[in-house]
């Protein structure tokens, strides 16, 4: 059954193929075929066990229910900050970051897909910072897979490092002495490898894989329920599968009032959305590190869905603050409402503050839990933050990792390495 497109023209390819394969073959991303449609207002009870037979039409829809019960099992809470600006709150699963909601969803497809088959899938991915741990959380202990994760060996946390590194077992962690640009363009190398892949099975957990991307739906349609009025989104953002999926929610049928992409110094989308054309930059690095990106791999989608960049300014507004004024939010937030904020929300925040009083309500997607990022966070606030149960154990275990120069072969000798 033909469920998904490319980006860059007439490639097909069933849920199965566009899971495991992640891109299509000739570099285009994929698409649904049809966009998943859905009517308003949800239902009471669980907007993903609503959604999901929608989002994956190929699946029998009570698969889709089951993965969903399963993938989205934490919630996601509303706080309110003052009278129009509310927090939602996506990091309760179990590594406190949002990805957890699309790696789960996708570790569940992939089991699907991988049992009985009788081949081992190996999960080869680039992450900036959160994508490794959510992924490798998600698919530990899965009998039948392997998780290669590939980050910057100086850009990320210390526990989004330990996330990926205190696993063992089916998990791997390969650090690069490099840039998160590098570390996705070799994962995209060795992608672009026909005998690496089918030797291994290779398949991508980056958000250009739409059993995580389209699952993210979810909660903008969770949150958006909760108000009477249309909101006004404001998305952290780096790869932009977090903003593509509000999108995708939105040209379902969820009813919006428009979206803020908040962006760090690496803001060549903001530039683009506020008028100017789109060039790919090196990114640099900030406290917001998991949106250090130069080169946005969700970008070419959401052109696509809108078709024209003017199109696409209507709904989605850009803007990007600096890494003071992300400290300045941090520190002020807490100081007027005991709230505490991660730099990723922060910078959310800060872009929110800066938009028209009659933009209302505004709903600021918070991305992690601050004691992802203690540095940053207890240096603004000038007090501990509280560490969730989960980080604290995992400071007590030992780290397992391979440390390779930006160096396309190497990797790929850990890949044929396989486990020792
Ligand atoms: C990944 C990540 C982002 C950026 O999300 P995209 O979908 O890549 O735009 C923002 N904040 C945190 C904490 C993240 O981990």
């Amino acid at each position: 059954m033909t469920s998904y497109v490319s980006t860059r023209g007439s490639e097909t390819a069933s849920l199965r193929e566009a899971v495991l394969q992640g891109m299509s073959p000739r570099g285009g991303l994929y698409v649904p075929t049809q966009i998943p449609t859905f009517d308003w207002p949800p239902p009471e009870g669980s907007v993903a066990e609503w959604l999901a037979p929608s989002l994956f039409p190929s699946l029998e829809p009570d698969v889709a229910r089951r993965i969903a019960q399963d993938a989205c099992d934490f919630p996601f809470p509303l706080v309110q900050i003052d009278d129009s600006s509310f927090i939602l709150e996506l990091f309760h699963g179990p590594t406190h970051a949002f990805k957890d909601v699309g790696a789960r969803f996708m570790a569940d497809l992939v089991s699907l897909f991988a049992t009985g088959s009788g081949n081992e899938i190996t999960v080869l991915v680039a992450t900036s910072g959160d994508t490794g741990g959510a992924v490798a959380n998600a698919f530990f202990g899965r009998r039948g897979t392997r998780v290669v994760a590939v980050f910057p060996l100086r850009g990320v946390s210390e526990t989004q490092r330990r996330q990926m590194t205190t696993l063992g077992d089916n998990v791997e962690a390969v650090a690069v002495e490099g840039t998160f640009d590098d570390c996705q363009r070799m994962v995209k190398e060795c992608f672009s490898d026909p005998s690496l892949s089918a030797r291994h099975g290779l398949t991508s957990a980056n958000s250009i894989n739409v059993a995580r991307l389209l699952p993210q739906a979810v909660y903008y349609l969770e949150a958006a329920r909760r108000f009477r009025e249309p909101v006004h989104f404001v998305v952290p953002s780096g790869n932009l599968g977090n903003l593509c999926a509000g999108l995708i929610a939105s040209k379902g049928g969820m009813p919006h009032a428009g979206f803020t992409a908040a962006f760090n110094r690496n803001h060549g989308v903001a530039d683009l959305l506020q008028g100017s054309s789109f060039e790919t930059r090196d990114s640099i690095r900030t406290l917001s590190n998991a949106m250090d990106v130069g080169n946005p791999s969700n970008l070419e989608r959401i052109q696509w869905l809108y078709k024209s960049d003017d199109a696409l300014r209507v709904d989605v507004r850009g803007d990007w603050v600096s890494d003071e004024d992300t400290v300045r939010a941090i520190a002020s937030v807490h100081r007027r409402e005991g709230y505490v904020m991660d730099p990723h929300t922060a910078v959310a925040f800060a872009v929110a503050q800066r938009l028209d009083a009659g933009v209302t309500p505004v709903v600021i997607l918070s991305t992690a839990h601050p004691a992802k990022f203690p540095e940053v966070v207890e240096d603004a606030i000038c007090e501990s933050v509280s560490m969730p149960e989960t980080i604290l154990s995992a400071r007590q275990k030992n780290e397992l990792m391979s440390v390779i120069p930006p160096d396309l072969g190497k990797l790929k000798e850990l890949l044929d390495g396989g486990r020792q």
